[in-house]
């Protein structure tokens, strides 16, 4: 089954990179009948704590992505099923001493890639939520996908770091992974103020486009505590809805 592998990247963090993955995995298990594998690869593990059980991950010495980026566990060994199509890869804060203990092995840039190839659980989706970093664990997301989605946060801030990270997607483009596409920015907490359409305007003149634009709205992170989608949390929320178009948009990328 072809399945499309998609890192949301940004080196910023607070940029609703996690959120998006958690929407996206939502509206994409639930309302299209998808099946999705969300990879945790941020040692910070926001993802894990959000759609996961920390307690039972740590309390039961589980297997996680730090096993996984060791070489020591395939990616079957650690998911956890979340709900019906909705799949999890955990993390746990280890996770950054992985990514010291990796510099130096072999092949340090493809170590994900190759986990994911010999996957035997078929997924229609997998959605990779990167580290707010440029560093060997973006680098990996990256060099496993076939796209990049960029979420930027509508402030002014936000533009500076840009040109570093599509420095580092060229990198990978061009040494590690010339399948890499990037798809575009999804613009996030947009709000009705000067610094808010100004960012968007900036972000309209990039090469890449702006997917869609979500608000800022407190039932954004009210969803994702009671573990649901925005859109099916309050189906008329204007944030809701937006990460739904995004989610249209996905399924046809699928096709
Ligand atoms: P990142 O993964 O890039 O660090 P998060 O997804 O953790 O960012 O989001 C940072 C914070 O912003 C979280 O508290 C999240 O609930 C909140 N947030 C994300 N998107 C929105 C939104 N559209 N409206 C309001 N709050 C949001
Ligand atoms: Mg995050």
């Amino acid at each position: 089954m072809p399945c499309l592998t998609i890192a949301i990247a940004n080196q910023k963090g607070g940029v609703a990179k996690t959120t998006t993955v958690s929407e996206l995995g939502e509206l994409l298990s639930q309302q299209y009948h998808k099946k999705v594998l969300m990879i945790d690869i941020d040692p910070q593990a926001s993802l894990t704590s959000i759609k996961g059980d920390m307690n039972d991950i740590i309390i039961n010495n589980r297997k996680t992505m730090s096993n996984v980026m060791l070489r020591q566990s395939s990616i079957d060994e650690i998911v956890i099923p979340i709900k019906t199509n909705l799949y999890l890869a955990p993390a746990t804060l280890v996770l950054s001493d992985v990514e010291l203990n990796i510099i130096n092995a072999t092949l340090r840039e493809l170590i994900l890639k190759a986990a994911l190839n010999s996957m035997l659980g078929s997924y229609d989706f997998v959605l990779i939520d990167c580290p707010p970093s440029r560093g060997l664990l973006t680098v990996n997301a990256l060099s496993a996908s076939d796209y990049v989605l960029i979420p930027i946060q509508a402030e002014y801030q936000a533009l500076l770091g840009l040109q570093l990270l599509k420095n580092t997607v060229a990198n990978v483009q061009s040494q590690i992974n010339k399948e890499l596409k990037v798809w575009g920015y999804v613009v996030t907490m947009t709000t009705r103020t000067n610094q808010s359409s100004d960012t968007l305007n900036e972000i309209k003149k990039d090469h890449y486009p702006i997917l869609s634009t979500i608000p800022r709205s407190t039932k954004v992170s009210d969803a994702g505590v009671a573990n649901m989608s925005t859109h099916e949390f309050d189906t008329n929320n204007p944030a809701g809805l937006a990460y739904l178009k995004l989610s249209e948009k996905l399924i046809g990328l699928e096709m």
